[in-house]
């Protein structure tokens, strides 16, 4: 019977019962190269930065050199307004054989500060925010934040803005209620604890010398245009991003896991990334996107809906064939985090469809809620196809569903990937605590995600 059971049922194996040593040293490698990645990129517009630094000490070269069609080898990027990328690597094959293009976002939960920030109350000054993408806003408050981001003066100019990065730099915090003093607090939801303009960040409390009101904010302005030459109005056209000041951390005692702010979805960001600056001559191009504003809708010049990506398209082309003929022919990886089993939590998953930590890079065929509303659905084809992919490159995966049947849901830019006919599949890391400050995942999902990333790009039809 166990014969017959070997041979009929479909067994997963706890990754760390498949690797040999060799294969163990390559993944720590590659987590380093991604935790050193995740430290430095706090926000969309740095993930662009450091992915194009990695691309161009690559050999990757901006693609408005380019003159007519990519060529077999060739390499390019093009950044769309510092805030998402797309990098290709040219095919044997033309354009009009299509593409494998492999789609992450580097957008990530955060506090933006609201354009009027600075005030001050009971001679404390803070910044009001305005929340981005889905958080539990009780998670935010008591504890260490940075701001990043840029500030366009009037004369066209822009400032780079980042405080408490350096271990000197001073950082900045949501205050919370006192335990002693929460009782009706306490007795709200969590969603209602913490209301979103209660997420005011403490910048300062040293009031300027002399007499009248707001000297607290006067003082911190004045330690603004100090730094950056700004002034208030100066804030109206900026985009300040409070992020979590956590480091990057290996987790657990066997060092297994990783600890760190916007997993989701650098953490699939990085595999595309490594793996397209690692590809030399596909046989069809290869296409890596890191996009914006995934997590509120995928709108928005830099987001995945947006028109910039025909363009980039169009460009490698070169006029040899239309972008939808090249479209209809291409095939889409897009590269997302899941969230994994959580032994704490088992009730929002079913197990038998739940991905789990140390599984391998998990597929989705599809994602959306309800009855599937939302989803893009993958064909079994397609399944198939990567499936037979990661199996060849000796990736280990797994499928999974986000969470039970009517429990909730999410989406990815997968539907507008296969709006424009392309063959779409999701697959990325499972993760911890997803849109948390600290989110978690395990490394050896972090590297077989990589594997599968490369595979696609390397297959050889
Ligand atoms: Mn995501
Ligand atoms: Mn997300």
């Amino acid at each position: 019977m166990d014969e017959m059971k070997k041979a009929l049922f479909y067994q997963q194996k706890n990754g760390y019962d498949l690797m040999d040593a060799a294969e163990r040293l390559a993944l720590e490698d590659y987590c380093r190269g991604y935790m050193r990645y995740l430290d430095a990129a706090r926000t969309e517009r740095e993930a662009v930065k450091e992915a194009v630094k990695l691309a161009e000490a690559a050999g990757f070269v901006s693609a408005e050199n380019l003159d007519g069609p990519i060529q077999p080898g060739q390499k390019v990027y093009w950044s769309n307004r510092g805030k998402a990328l797309l990098l290709a690597v040219g095919g044997k094959k033309p354009m009009s054989a299509g593409f494998v293009v492999e789609a992450a976002h580097v957008d990530a939960p955060r506090l933006d500060l609201k354009q009027l920030p600075l005030f001050e109350d009971s001679e404390l000054g803070y910044f009001r925010t305005h929340y981005y993408g889905g958080i539990k806003k009780y998670q935010w408050t008591a504890i260490p934040l940075e701001i990043h981001g840029v500030v366009s003066l009037k004369d066209g100019t822009t400032q780079e803005v980042v405080i408490g990065r350096e271990p000197d730099d001073p950082q900045f915090v949501i205050t919370d209620l006192l335990p002693h003093l929460a009782a009706d607090q306490m007795q709200k939801t969590l969603a209602k604890g913490i209301e979103g303009e209660k997420l005011c960040i403490l910048a300062g409390s040293v009031p300027y010398a002399g007499e009248g009101s707001d000297r607290v904010k006067l003082a911190i302005m004045s330690l603004l245009n100090d730094r950056y030459g700004i002034t208030e109005a100066d804030l109206i056209s900026a985009e300040l991003e409070a992020v979590p000041a956590f480091q990057v951390r290996e987790l657990g005692l066997d060092r297994s896991l990783i600890g760190g702010y916007g997993q989701d979805d650098r953490v699939c960001a990085y595999a595309e990334l490594a793996a397209v600056l690692e590809t030399e001559e596909p046989e069809r191009t290869a296409v890596c996107i890191l996009a914006d504003k995934e997590e509120i809708g995928s709108m928005g010049v830099s987001g995945m809906q947006s028109r910039a990506f025909e363009r980039f398209i169009e460009k490698l082309c070169g006029g040899t064939c239309s972008v939808q003929e090249a479209f209809s022919h291409s095939f889409c990886v897009s590269a997302d985090v899941t969230a994994a089993l959580d032994p704490m939590y088992p009730e929002v998953s079913e197990k038998q469809n739940a991905s789990r930590i140390n599984y391998g890079v998990a597929f989705c065929k599809y994602t959306g809620s309800r009855g599937k509303s939302g989803a893009s659905d993958a064909s079994a084809e397609l399944v198939g196809y990567l499936r037979r992919l990661c199996d060849e490159g000796g990736v280990t995966w797994q499928m999974c569903e986000l969470g039970k049947v009517d429990q909730g849901g999410g989406g990815t830019v997968a539907l507008y990937m296969a709006d424009r006919d392309i063959d779409t599949i999701d697959a990325g890391v499972p993760v911890l605590s997803m849109h948390a400050p600290f989110e978690t995942t395990s490394k050896f999902d972090c590297y077989m995600t990589y594997k599968c990333m490369k595979a696609a790009y390397n297959a050889k039809d």
